[in-house]
């Protein structure tokens, strides 16, 4: 969704190369491609970005998007022999990210309602400065197992080192990994992104370095065998192999930092990534009290497979909040993030008060609905409407959401 006179991003299809063969509307899961007799054309209203259209399409016909203002009705489509040009705005920040990225982008943003501006004393990105034509080489200067070996849930610290090659990030950003090898179909694999774990002058303070905490898939969404090709070549690299890294990307999910800025996280499993960097960047600079508070909200299933659990402990009280929820202990009722939540239920209201508090949900997507009603019910239970203050939050930059 987009805020009224936002330009909205419109999936399109370009007549002149489409040969008509209806793949694109038998590989779409929601019905969001249709036909008539001139043209195979996306309704804007349904489209969400899933991409699952985009790889089998025989020709990239399918691969065409635009900004406008005004989205093209289905007529508008139909009739086309052409393309319209394409006037997009050139724009500064997420929108000039490589289509690719901006597809993965959009999708692991719907939560908090599309693109959303930076806290105001976020500082500025530097984004998209290595590309698929021309990527970094980062060395990997360590690898990690981080949950225990008995547990399925596989998750690794990496670190990599990027030497003489610049390759500034700040918190909440990511970078995107290319694999090596092809697909299938014979094409390179496309490119992962990762959230950055570590804080803007580095893994080892002042080394050009920084981490990654990536989870080894082996199961699909639903629980089917499957081997992930990224999550797996990066667990499976070893101190000095190469890889090559574009990005970095992200320009929205940055820390605030005035003082006095409070911040909220909330997460699962590798979701814990931008919030170790966050959580590290106020514990270097402690002394200089400057930040507000700093919470965190953490699920996983057992403590064995929380990510940073040991080094969560150790910090130090009046630096952070920690409350950890556990949904597979034993002989203990499932507790998750959204119950914390409802237990800090003060502390909670009073942040959300506070114009200086500032909230990030990282995690999978399946975290997001808990989360949500949990604040409807702090709301509820405190005065506050969660519909009306929602929109607030957002437009504040406020609220940031970066599922996936
Ligand atoms: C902004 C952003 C930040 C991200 N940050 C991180 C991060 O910090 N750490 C991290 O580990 N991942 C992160 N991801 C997810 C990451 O980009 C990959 O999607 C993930 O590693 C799977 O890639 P793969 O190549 O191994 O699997 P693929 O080969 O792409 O997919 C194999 C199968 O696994 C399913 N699948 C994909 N991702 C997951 C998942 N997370 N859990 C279960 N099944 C899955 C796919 O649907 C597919 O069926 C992030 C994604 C986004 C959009």
């Amino acid at each position: 969704m987009n805020a009224p006179g936002e330009l909205k991003r419109q999936h399109v299809i370009d007549p002149e190369i489409c040969i008509r063969c209806n793949t694109c509307e038998e590989s779409c899961p929601i019905d969001a491609v249709t036909h008539d007799g001139n043209n195979y054309v996306v309704k804007f209203e349904l489209c969400n970005f899933c991409n699952d259209c985009i790889s089998p399409c025989p020709t990239g016909a399918i691969d065409n998007w635009r900004r406008v203002a005004q989205p093209y009705t289905l007529e508008e489509q139909f009739s086309w022999d052409t393309l319209p040009p394409d006037t997009s705005p050139e724009v500064a920040g997420d929108d000039d990210l490589p289509e690719e990225v901006q597809r993965i982008t959009d999708i692991a943003t719907q939560g908090q309602g599309g693109t959303a501006a930076p806290p105001w004393s976020a500082a500025h990105p530097y984004l998209n400065l290595y590309t698929l034509a021309r990527p970094a080489e980062a060395t990997v200067a360590g690898n990690f197992r981080l949950t225990a070996a008995d547990t399925s849930n596989e998750i690794h610290h990496i670190v990599l080192d990027f030497g003489p090659t610049a390759f500034p990030v700040l918190e909440g950003q990511s970078l995107g990994v290319v694999p090596p090898g092809v697909d299938d179909a014979g094409k390179p694999h496309h490119i992962r992104l990762y959230s950055i774990a570590s804080p803007r002058n580095g893994e080892r303070p002042d080394y050009n370095n920084l981490s990654l905490t990536v989870k080894r898939v082996t199961a699909d969404r639903d629980g089917n065998p499957v081997h992930g090709i990224a999550s797996n070549y990066m667990c499976d690299l070893k101190k000095g192999d190469k890889v090559k890294v574009v990005g970095p990307y992200g320009a929205s999910f940055l820390m605030p930092n005035h003082p006095g800025s409070s911040i909220i996280m909330i997460c699962t499993g590798t979701g814990s990534a931008p919030m170790r960097a966050m959580t590290e960047r106020r514990r270097r600079r402690m002394g200089l009290k400057e930040g507000g508070e700093l919470w965190l909200f953490f699920g996983a299933r057992t403590p064995d497979e929380l990510p940073y659990c040991g080094p969560l402990m150790k910090l130090p009280k009046e630096l952070i909040n920690v409350n950890l929820a556990y949904s597979r202990l034993p002989d203990q009722p499932r507790q998750y993030v959204q119950d914390l939540i409802r237990e800090r239920g003060e502390d909670i209201a009073r942040l959300l008060k506070d114009e200086n508090s500032y909230i990030y949900i990282c995690g999978l997507k399946a975290m997001e609905t808990g989360v949500d009603e949990a604040f409807a019910d702090v709301c509820r239970g405190h005065g506050m409407d969660w519909s009306q203050l929602l929109p607030v939050l957002r437009a504040a930059s406020r609220y940031h959401v970066e599922t996936y």
